[in-house]
């Protein structure tokens, strides 16, 4: 598209919300109760040369300055979680509770996510408290785990009253109902500290492939309602304590980073949980219809030069750059 049509697009859209991975935190409040679900102005898809492309690569210009961090941030996320860019904290370490949703929860197409908003939750971590805000989904992970992508990935977005924003990123795989798809999981872990008969001769057998997890088959049970972006539908009720106790069972993989949305800001407490979720291949199907494709590319190494000022400007350079130094 011209300039023109582009800055007049752009004005047409200042006003609204960019719904992104911090929709509800005080980077983009949530819209006052009975307004209309924001629909987000940046998307996934077309490459650096398209001026037209709302993805990615053209991230930093679709709101600048505001978006600056998306090309020039050198804390940027997603990345590879490989050893040596996180620190492992156990779940025993952090605190986390989240209120269970008797009622059913709202759940909303933003156009880039589809987001459940949620009712109470405390996460403390790193002597920082931090409130739950909502949580959405990424098709397919984000993070990659050790160079692997995988099916999904969850991000539970917290604040804190200094208005830090913490994030708990959870892998969803799709439960195959044959071979082992993810090593063993928590409840089979905690299957082990049984000590009947029954439970000893299991945990000799090959692991069991993974369950889906129930609380995130009722979620999707509903995404069909919410196809078209902009829609809301209330979910069953949801009972959370199933996701806690798999955070609180197993490690988590943290760092700082930042969100992996418009405007990319930096600073986020990330805690990528090293337990994994699951859906049927029945719900990966339904979900994945309505998500469509929304993961940005990975990152850089947390501290090395943005990936996009490295092709803009040859690493050289951006490496100066990145260091604050003038060049000469
Ligand atoms: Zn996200």
């Amino acid at each position: 598209m011209g300039l023109l049509l582009q800055s007049l697009l752009i004005t047409a859209t200042a006003t609204r919300v960019f719904a992104s991975c911090a929709y509800g935190t005080f980077l983009q409040p949530r819209a006052t109760e009975g307004e209309e679900v924001p629909v987000s102005n940046f998307g996934y898809i077309g490459n650096i040369a398209d001026t037209d492309s709302q993805g990615p690569l053209n991230w930093a210009a679709l709101e600048s300055p505001a978006n600056s961090a998306c090309a020039t941030g050198t804390r940027q996320s997603p990345i590879d979680m490989t050893e040596g860019v996180f620190q492992l904290v156990e779940g025993s370490d952090i605190q986390v509770q989240v209120n269970d949703m008797p009622e059913g929860a709202e759940f909303e197409n933003l156009g880039t996510t589809v987001e459940v908003i949620t009712q109470g939750g405390t996460l403390v971590s790193g002597g920082k408290q931090f409130e739950l805000q909502q949580f959405h989904f990424h098709l397919p992970s984000e993070h990659l785990d050790n160079g692997t992508s995988q099916a999904m990935e969850m991000h539970m977005v917290w604040q804190s009253a200094e208005q830090e924003i913490a994030v708990i990123g959870m892998y969803i795989n799709v439960a195959d109902g044959g071979a082992v798809a993810n090593g063993t999981a928590p409840a089979a872990k905690r299957d082990l500290n049984h000590n009947s008969r029954f439970f000893r001769r299991q945990a000799a057998a090959p692991p069991a492939a993974t369950a889906p997890t129930n609380v995130l088959e009722t979620i999707f049970s509903v995404v069909d309602q919410i196809s078209t972006p902009g829609t809301k539908v209330k979910t069953p009720p949801l009972v959370m304590s199933e996701v806690v106790d798999v955070i609180k069972a197993n490690a988590l993989q943290t760092y700082s980073g930042s969100l992996t949305t418009p405007p990319c800001s930096e600073g986020v407490a990330w805690h990528v949980s090293t337990a994994k979720l699951s859906v049927s291949p029945a719900t990966f199907v339904r979900a994945a219809n309505v998500i469509g494709f929304n993961s940005r590319f990975p990152q850089n190494t947390p501290g090395q030069p943005n990936i996009l000022m490295i092709s803009a400007l040859g690493s050289a350079a951006a490496a100066v750059a990145a260091s604050g130094a003038v060049p000469a």
